[in-house]
């Protein structure tokens, strides 16, 4: 592991600590931590902040939008309890960072990104990096994506005013969503939204946090 990501593990493992008592959590599964050490960040931001890529904090990769803190990627992945057999649905592939940790934790990942330059920059550097089992498709998050539901984890990466209820819908029993909810640009509520084997859902606030806005339309 080299120094930078070193420090970026030691980052979030204070970060982890620092939160624990919103959170609930003292540590992350070391599969994920095992997962973002092994991911150069650096591979995913623009070529002016590579020197940067392993703070943890967010960083802009264009059109508004930003690559998410290494932090909360790693909490928000830890949250999904993620198998190695699970079919993954993301919203809001961005810099297709988050795809890769969970293309390594998962067996198959459907990433939805609404804009096309950004889905398409993603898909092409996933390629390169050899991920075979990460899927993308341009489109509005907001109706998942139903024609591969059902999904074991469902995990979106923007800050949505509700829970979509398609995404509820195409959640498999025994099955976690990961979803940032409240106004842009406010502060908004991490939740875990839980549906069980006899199909009932429950929610958990697990912390604040602030993630840019889950669109309606593609006209950002
Ligand atoms: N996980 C990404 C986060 C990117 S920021 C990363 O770490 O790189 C959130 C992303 O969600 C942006 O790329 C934005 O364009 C996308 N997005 C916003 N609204 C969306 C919607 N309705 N459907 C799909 N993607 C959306």
């Amino acid at each position: 592991m080299s120094q930078s990501s070193k420090k970026m593990l030691a980052d979030i493992e204070r970060n982890v600590l620092q939160t624990s008592r919103y959170t609930g959590k003292h540590q992350l599964s070391s599969r994920v931590l095992a997962a973002m050490a092994e991911i150069p960040r650096e591979q995913f931001v623009p070529a002016e902040e590579k020197i940067i890529a392993y703070a943890d904090s967010p960083l802009a990769i264009g059109h508004g939008q930003t690559i998410s803190q290494p932090f909360i990627v790693a909490l928000m992945t830890d949250l999904l309890a993620l198998e190695p057999t699970d079919k993954v649905l993301e919203i809001g592939t961005g810099s297709g960072y988050q795809t890769a940790i969970l293309a390594q934790l998962a067996d198959s990942v459907y990433s939805m990104e609404v804009i096309p330059a950004l889905a398409a920059t993603a898909e092409q550097r996933l390629k390169q990096l050899h991920y075979n089992n990460i899927h993308i498709r341009t489109g509005n998050g907001y109706d998942g994506w139903p024609e591969q539901a059902p999904y074991d984890a469902i995990i979106v990466t923007a800050a949505a005013p509700y829970i979509p209820p398609a995404l509820i819908a195409q959640l498999n029993p025994g099955s976690n969503l990961v979803i940032p909810v409240g106004l842009p640009y406010e502060v908004q509520e991490l939740l875990l939204v839980s549906r069980d084997e006899q199909n009932e859902i429950t929610t958990k606030n697990i912390l604040n946090v602030t993630f840019v806005p889950l669109v309606q339309d593609s006209e950002t």
